[in-house]
C-alpha cells in the first residue's frame, strides 16, 4: 500500500507538472507583448501626428504608447516602417448585411433571394470592412421583407463568438419608420404581395404607442442602437425625399423610450423640417441631413447632436446614376446638390460630425473613400480622422473601452503608409489591422482570401 501510495503521489507530481506546462507555457507565449513601431502615430484626438511611434500592445489591450519607448525585451516587434498608426476606423453608418451597389438586382433579390444566403454574403462584408481598416462599426438597419430575421443580430453575436471574422458591430435591427415611408418595406411593391401591412415587428409605426413598441421589440431581439426615418429617402418608391415622416409626439416617443433603455437614437433624414423636429426631440445623431439649413445647424450645435454625412452614398448613386429607376435619380440629384452647401456650412459652423458612409449603397470595404470626400469638402484631414476615432466611439457610446490609441484601451490599430494629414487617400491603403491584439491582417491580403474579391464576385457573378 506503501508503495502504490507512493506511485500515485509521484504520478500526481508528474500530471501536476504536465498540467502546468500545458496551462502555462502556451498561455506565456501567448501573453508576450506585442510592440509596433511605425514612423508617425495618431492618438484618435490630438491636432497633431507623434513621430517615432511605439504602441506596446498586451494580449487585447494597450499597455503603453509613446515615442521612442523603450521595448520590453520578450516583446515581439513589428516594425512598419514609414507608416502611421491610428486607432482602428469607426464607421457610423453600415448595412453590412445588406448590398444596393445595383438597385434593381437588388430589387429582385429581395423576392427570389433566401435570407440564409444574405446572411452567408453579409460574412464577406463584415470581413471586408474589417480588412479595410474598420474596427468597429454602427450598423443601422437590417431588414428582408416578408421575413422576421434578425441577421444582423446573429452577424454581430457571430463575430463576438469569433465564429465570423468582422468588425465589431452594434445593431439596429429594423429601422423604425411611418407607413408608406422610407422604411417601410413592402412600399413601390402592390399592395399586399406579402399578405399584409408591416406592423411594429417590422418597424412599422403609425402612433407614439407604435413607437414604444416597435422600440421595445427591437431591444427585446438585441438592438443596440435605435434608428428610424423621420424623413423620405432616396431609395424608396413612395415618398419624396425630404418631407417629414414621423410627427413630433412620435419623436418624443421614440427618443424617450431609447434613451430610457439606455439605447442611442440615429435618425435617417435628409428633409429640414424633420431635422429640426428630431433634433429639438433630443435624437442622437442626424443621418445624410442633406437640405439641412444653418438655423437647423445652429440648433444641431446647441443640442451637440452629431451629423453622420454619408457622402460616400450619394457620391456612389451619382456615378451610377443611369442605373436606376427617373424617380430615384431625381431625389438622388435634388439630395446631392443640397449636401455639398449642408456640410460645408456644419464644418465651418464646428458641428459634431462623426464618420458615417452608407457602406450597402456602394461595395463594403471601400467605406475609407469618405475621408478624401470631408476633405475635399473643406474638412481639415487630422479633424477627418479624428471623426472615424474619437468622435465616433463618443457618438456610438464606446469611448471607454476604443477609438483612442490609450493606456488601457483595447488594442485595436490600423497602419497605413506614408503621412495621411499630408495625403489623406493613405486611409484607403491600410496595410496592418489588429483587433483586441489579434492581427488581422500586415501587408496585402491574400488574394484567394481577399474578402474584396467575394465581395466584387458577389456584385458581378462571372457569366
Ligand atoms: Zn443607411
Amino acid at each position: 500500500m506503501k508503495t502504490l501510495g507512493k506511485v500515485c503521489c509521484r504520478s500526481r507530481v508528474v500530471l501536476a507538472a504536465l498540467l502546468l506546462f500545458v496551462l502555462v507555457v502556451p498561455a506565456r507565449a501567448a501573453d508576450s507583448p506585442i510592440a509596433l513601431k511605425a514612423a508617425r502615430l495618431f492618438d484618435g484626438k490630438s491636432k497633431s501626428l507623434i513621430t517615432n511611434a511605439v504602441v506596446i500592445v498586451q494580449a487585447n489591450k494597450i499597455v503603453d504608447v509613446g515615442s521612442n519607448l523603450t521595448i520590453p525585451n520578450d516583446a515581439k516587434v513589428i516594425d512598419l516602417g514609414d507608416a502611421t498608426l491610428s486607432p482602428g476606423f469607426m464607421d457610423a453608418h453600415t448595412h453590412l448585411t445588406l448590398d444596393y451597389t445595383d438597385f434593381n438586382k437588388r430589387r429582385l433579390e429581395e423576392l427570389d433571394l433566401n435570407v440564409s444566403e444574405h446572411a452567408i454574403r453579409a460574412t464577406a462584408f463584415a470581413r471586408a470592412t474589417l480588412e479595410a481598416g474598420f474596427t468597429t462599426v454602427r450598423d443601422v438597419g437590417s431588414r428582408f421583407v416578408g421575413s422576421r430575421e434578425f441577421v444582423d443580430v446573429a452577424l454581430r453575436n457571430s463575430i463576438n463568438k469569433g465564429v465570423v471574422v468582422g468588425p465589431r458591430m452594434l445593431v439596429a435591427t429594423k429601422g423604425i419608420g411611418a407607413t408608406g415611408g422610407h422604411f417601410d418595406p413592402t412600399s413601390g411593391f402592390r399592395d399586399f404581395l406579402f399578405g399584409r401591412e408591416p406592423d411594429y415587428t417590422e418597424g412599422i409605426v403609425d402612433s407614439p404607442e407604435d413607437v414604444r413598441k416597435a422600440v421595445r421589440f427591437e431591444v427585446k431581439n438585441g438592438a443596440d442602437v435605435i434608428k428610424a426615418a423621420v424623413s423620405g429617402g432616396v431609395f424608396s418608391l413612395a415618398d419624396e425625399v425630404d418631407t417629414p415622416q414621423l410627427t413630433p409626439a412620435e419623436m418624443a416617443a421614440l427618443v424617450d423610450e431609447s434613451h430610457r433603455l439606455r439605447k442611442k437614437v440615429a435618425v435617417h433624414c435628409h428633409g429640414d423640417r424633420a431635422a429640426r423636429e428630431a433634433i429639438e426631440a433630443g435624437v442622437d445623431s442626424i443621418e445624410h441631413g442633406s437640405f439641412m439649413k444653418p438655423e437647423t445647424l445652429t440648433l444641431m450645435k446647441n443640442k451637440g447632436t452629431f451629423l453622420t454625412p454619408t457622402l460616400m452614398a450619394t457620391e456612389w448613386i451619382m456615378s451610377k446614376i443611369d442605373n436606376y429607376p427617373p424617380m430615384l435619380q431625381a431625389k438622388a440629384k435634388a439630395a446631392a446638390t443640397a449636401r455639398t452647401e449642408m456640410f460645408r456650412n456644419a464644418v465651418k459652423m464646428g458641428i459634431k460630425i462623426s464618420f458615417g458612409t452608407d457602406a450597402a449603397v456602394f461595395p463594403h470595404g471601400q467605406n475609407a473613400k469618405e475621408f478624401k470626400l470631408m476633405v475635399d469638402l473643406g474638412m481639415q484631414p487630422i479633424d477627418a480622422l479624428k471623426s472615424a476615432t474619437a468622435n465616433d466611439a463618443e457618438l456610438l457610446g464606446v469611448a471607454q473601452k476604443t477609438g483612442t490609441l490609450e493606456k488601457g484601451k483595447l488594442a485595436d490599430i490600423v497602419a497605413m503608409p506614408g503621412d495621411p494629414t499630408a495625403d489623406i487617400t493613405a486611409t484607403e491603403r491600410v496595410s496592418f489591422v489588429m483587433k483586441e491584439g489579434k492581427i488581422i491582417r500586415n501587408g496585402p491580403p491574400a488574394p484567394q482570401t481577399a474578402a474584396a474579391t467575394i465581395v466584387e464576385e458577389v456584385r458581378e457573378p462571372a457569366e
